[in-house]
């Protein structure tokens, strides 16, 4: 006999923590609900992004909006002159017993987006910011995820391809792109300038394949120069001997780096750093 269909049931812990979602859910719209009335669609604005992208400056909109719409207050005769506001989600204002309200605009926007610290942020605008991550998670969690794979096809693409760069001695320390540690990499033409000033301070660079590493050594370390930051030559030294496998606590001795912009004397800058680090 044929065993009827039946739908999956959900265990009582999956229920347990549906039930609790929902009640945070129900929890985060009364604390948005207590904004006065002309905030709260402004809170949950976040329904309109429409892509990841929509989402980057929604906050920092939201704020801006919400200083707009403050109430000034009435200028203190004690004080002198300058803008104040308390915050007109939550009625709050500096913790400091002299003043009143935020300034404006930088005083009430620091509390609106959590400048120095969630401490003094705004709690209305803490609860609309979790609904609103919460919800972008679910509406663009396949555009996200389809996102990342383009993001680790085209990485695998210019590994296969690109020069790469190694920077330690040990194998097990993948050989990185250009730009995969620093945020500003090298133009190819500043590049060459680098390589060139490390020639001039004695490292070779030593070419694999694809795989580049500049290299200066004598019978007690290896020093690994890193070209590829914009305006300055970074350099790891390792003392000798190397071990074949990378130790668990890295054995880096140090490292330093020499600044583009130094011209004079530059060997005896990076011998004098050299010798500190190797002293320490
Ligand atoms: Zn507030």
């Amino acid at each position: 006999m044929r065993r009827a269909f039946t739908p999956t049931l959900l265990s009582a812990s999956d229920e347990r923590i549906r039930r609790l979602e929902d009640e945070i859910s129900e929890l985060r719209d009364l604390v948005v609900g207590l904004a006065p009335t002309n905030f709260r669609s402004l809170l949950r604005s976040y329904y309109l992004c429409k892509t990841r992208e929509d989402t980057y400056g929604w906050k920092d909109d939201l704020a801006e909006k919400i200083i707009e719409a403050a109430d000034v207050l009435p200028q203190q005769q004690s004080s002198y002159f300058s803008p104040r506001a308390y915050c007109p989600l939550c009625g709050f204002g500096s913790m400091s017993p002299h003043e009143e309200g935020f300034s404006l605009p930088e005083g009430l926007r620091r509390h609106l987006v959590g400048w120095g610290g969630r401490t003094h942020q705004c709690q209305i605008m803490v609860v609309a910011e979790r609904s609103a991550r919460d919800y972008w998670n679910r509406e663009f969690a396949q555009t996200d995820a389809e996102e990342a794979r383009r993001k680790a096809e085209r990485k695998a693409e210019r590994l296969a391809t690109e020069t790469l760069f190694r920077t330690t001695p040990y194998d097990s320390d993948a050989p990185e792109l250009l730009d995969d540690r620093y945020r500003s990499a090298r133009s190819k033409e500043d590049l060459k300038w680098a390589e060139d000033r490390l020639e001039q301070l004695g490292f070779q660079a030593l070419k694999r394949e694809r795989v580049i590493s500049y290299i200066l050594e004598d019978d007690n370390c290896v020093v690994y120069a890193d070209p590829r930051t914009e305006g300055q030559i970074t350099f790891r030294v390792f003392k000798k001997p190397i071990p074949k496998r990378k130790p668990n606590r890295f054995s880096i001795t140090s490292s330093f780096s020499l600044q583009d912009r130094w011209k004079s004397d530059l060997k005896g800058k990076f011998l004098t750093r050299l010798n500190e680090v190797i002293a320490r």
